[in-house]
């Protein structure tokens, strides 16, 4: 019952009524996890993905001053010209970081470069490219604006706004407004300590040849990774052996230092009774089946004062659970405000084969057609141990809980990998 084949035909325990839905599941580990302890000041290049702790607010105004959009002539928008030609008198020029000093008055103007500092006086660039220069007269023609081609002071950033309120992960644009601000530390919670490890006899290390009954281990990689993307202090510990007594040392070592444990294999029906009675002792721990597929077995729970994500083995339940649960509440273990999967809906290409009464991530590949629409097509086989559909994909296909198999041309939520979920 646990070994599920690519076709599946264990329909009855889909419908089974002990089943939680994704979102009841995602309700449950919602409400039981939140931020953990522990803030530390950083150089701000050091906090890159990051949570921040604190509110950031400006302390300057970004532009510090009015400055020109483009190369050009600073001037007062009263002397353009309504028709006609204005000709104006050049009397000096403005580089970024090198101001002009004078002040422009009536009918004169400066030459300007962008990013520097509008000149006393002038309100407004005309550019080079609409501009005749001949020695010191600079003519200008109609069809100007005054106040154009100039960057306010503030415009971005205003003294006193708030930047980021604590929870944001600070990225590329965060770093870089941060540096704008000329901020040089900043407070971002703790990095979470994450332990990890495969469980499973038939599991044998890269390295070693396979023994008859045999398979090299995936999930840990694959663990790895994601992990490593999240940015959390992770420890690997290996692949444990279907005992009790390796077990248990490995679930009292990793609740002896980590804020969770993420685990593969043995939670299925099957193999539960034995790691459940091991849990039982150590923690609380729930073992939930959650109608969905790939993913149907998952434990969810406490050991210590560790949370506890006890994942399916096989692999593509690895990825679809790591997504729709895991990642979700360790980011908010982490501190950041929540954030689930975004999806979005699109037209299928292929029928989706498809049962009601769970919800179904099946592996898609997002595409253009010529005519510019954004359409999916299926990966294929959806069996749960193809780990290889999960690489050829771009999105999870979510199909909802009580929907019967999809037409081609009808429209599914997609849910795209990359920047979504993995940034
Ligand atoms: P389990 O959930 O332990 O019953 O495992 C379900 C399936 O996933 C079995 O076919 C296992 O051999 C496979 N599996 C379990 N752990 C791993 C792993 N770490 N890497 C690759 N396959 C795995
Ligand atoms: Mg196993």
């Amino acid at each position: 019952m646990s070994k599920q084949t690519t076709l599946d035909p264990s329909c009855q325990d889909d419908s089974d009524p002990s089943s939680l839905s994704v979102e009841a599941a995602w309700e449950r580990i919602r409400t039981d996890i939140q931020p953990v302890n522990g803030i530390e000041r950083l150089n701000v290049r050091q906090a890159l993905g990051r949570i921040l702790a604190e509110d950031i607010r400006s302390t300057v105004d970004v532009p510090a001053h009015d400055n020109s959009a483009m190369d050009g002539y600073a001037l007062r928008g009263a002397d353009l010209p309504p028709e006609g030609t204005a000709s104006l008198h050049l009397v000096g020029t403005a580089l970024a970081g090198h101001p002009f000093t004078g002040t422009v008055a009536p009918g004169e103007c400066v030459r300007i470069m962008t990013g520097a500092p509008m000149p006393t006086g002038s309100d407004t660039v005309v550019i080079q490219e609409q501009a005749d220069q001949a020695d010191q007269q600079v003519h200008i023609g109609p069809g100007h604006t005054p106040g154009q081609n100039v960057r306010r002071a503030g415009e971005d950033l205003r003294l006193g706004q708030t930047v980021f309120t604590a929870g944001t992960r600070i990225g590329p644009a965060e770093l870089g407004m941060l540096g704008s601000l000329g901020l040089v530390e900043i407070a971002v919670r703790r990095r979470l300590r994450v332990a990890y490890f495969s469980t499973g006899d038939e599991l044998e290390n890269a390295g070693k040849p396979l023994e008859p009954g045999q398979i090299y281990d995936s999930n840990r990689y694959t663990l790895y990774a994601v992990l490593q993307r999240l940015g959390v202090e992770a420890t690997d510990m290996g692949v444990v052996p279907d005992t009790p007594q390796a077990l248990e040392t490995a679930f009292r070592d990793a609740a002896g230092f980590a804020d969770a444990i993420v685990t593969s294999g043995g939670v299925s029906v099957g193999e539960a009774d034995f790691v459940k009675d091991i849990l039982d002792k150590l923690g609380e721990v729930g073992f939930w089946k959650i109608a969905m597929r790939p993913g149907r077995p998952l434990a969810f729970g406490r050991i210590g004062r560790a949370h506890f994500f006890g994942l399916p083995g096989n692999p593509v339940s690895v990825v679809a659970t790591w997504y729709q649960f895991v990642q979700p509440a360790l980011r908010r273990m982490m501190g950041q405000a929540i954030v689930r999967p975004l999806g979005f809906r699109v037209r299928t290409l292929d029928r989706l084969r498809k049962r009601p009464g769970r919800t179904e991530f099946q592996r898609g590949i997002l595409e253009r057609l010529e005519d510019g629409e954004l359409v999916v097509r299926t990966t294929g086989s959806q069996g749960s141990g193809i780990l290889n559909s999960v690489s050829r994909a771009n999105c999870f296909i979510v199909v909802p809980h009580d929907s019967g198999p999809v037409a081609a041309g009808d429209y599914v939520e997609v849910q795209p990998f990359e920047g979504v979920m993995g940034g």
